[in-house]
């Protein structure tokens, strides 16, 4: 058994009101924070359950379960998985999940494996607009080599002065159609969702209204993740309105899945919603955390 199995504790009490922050991001990833710096802030922000999520990569997980314990804060293990699904890239969130699990190990690497290649097709597309040393000036903010990420072109952009902050680089130059997007082939839904699943875990589609699909596309983006064992909605994150809350409220009781509230938290400077801050979920949903309190990692003593 190991130490991760043995702090599970299945008596955790869990509610509608418990402050969970189940999606942020670690310098692991394309955060700015080490995992046990976004723990210790979380934990000042009130925030009683926490899961750090970085992109495609579970590396910091034992760090962040680790601070998380040590704060007496309780913990859920947690990653975002990069999907391509009818054209758009979507996010799939896996919550309590066994992060030895081999397969999914497996799973993750190979969806990170394509991120270099892809950066250096990104600076050539942007060298090409007058932008030189992107690739490199990116690296610079890159902690995990494995995880060369857009956001980190967007720190060098703004740090060289092409653009005043990240959603103006986003929005000139690392969107669909513009000098520096590159289209990639992420994980299949299914397999990512798979994963997560065979792993012990809940797959939750992350902040749903970014994707710019039809109405039907969205209809098989749901009923396909349900078929392949996806469970949850994010209802409650950075990304959404509050009328975008309301309307995935909506969608989460249409298609019966747990509810999800995840900051998506990245940096001090960048993100604009803080750890733990977002509004509680509406009574007539169930939380994600209620189905997972068995999988809590929880301080013990
Ligand atoms: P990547 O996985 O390399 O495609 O990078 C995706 C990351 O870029 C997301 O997780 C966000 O952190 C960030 N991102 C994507 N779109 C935007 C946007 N419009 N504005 C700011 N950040 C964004
Ligand atoms: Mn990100
Ligand atoms: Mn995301
Ligand atoms: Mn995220």
């Amino acid at each position: 058994m190991t130490a991760a199995t043995a702090s599970y504790n299945a008596t955790v009490q869990l509610n509608q009101l418990t402050n969970a922050d189940l999606h942020s991001h670690s310098s692991v990833s394309d955060g700015t924070l080490a995992p046990e710096d976004i723990a210790a802030r979380a934990h000042a922000q009130g925030v009683e359950l926490w899961s750090l999520t970085d992109h495609d990569e579970i590396g910091g997980q034992q760090r962040a379960r680790d601070a998380a314990l040590a704060l007496g804060m309780n913990y859920l293990t947690g990653t975002e998985i990069s999907v391509s699904f009818a054209g758009e890239t979507v996010h799939i969130v896996g919550l309590g999940f066994d992060a030895d699990d081999a397969a999914l190990q497996a799973g993750l690497a190979a969806t990170r494996s394509g991120r270099r290649e892809r950066a250096q097709r990104m600076a050539d597309g942007l060298a090409q607009v007058g932008i030189a040393g992107a690739f490199e000036g990116a690296l610079k903010y890159v902690s995990n080599p494995d995880l060369i990420s857009r956001t980190h072109f967007a720190r060098f952009l703004v740090e060289s002065g092409a653009c005043a902050d990240t959603y103006e680089v986003f929005r000139r130059f690392l969107t669909e159609g513009k000098p520096g997007y590159v289209p990639h082939a992420w994980a299949r839904l299914g397999d990512a969702v798979r994963w997560i699943t065979q792993a012990g875990g809940v797959a939750v589609i992350a902040h749903p209204a970014r994707y710019k699909f039809s109405p039907t596309a969205e209809y098989a983006l749901f009923t396909e993740f349900i078929a392949h064992g996806g469970r949850g909605v994010e209802v409650m994150t950075g990304s959404h309105s509050t009328a975008e809350q309301a309307r995935y409220g909506e969608t989460a009781l249409e298609f019966d899945l747990l509810a999800s509230r995840g900051s998506d938290f990245h940096s001090p400077g960048e993100s604009r919603t803080e750890l733990g801050s977002l509004p509680d979920l509406p009574g007539a949903l169930t939380p994600v955390w209620e189905a997972l309190a068995h999988r809590v990692h929880r301080a013990t003593g």
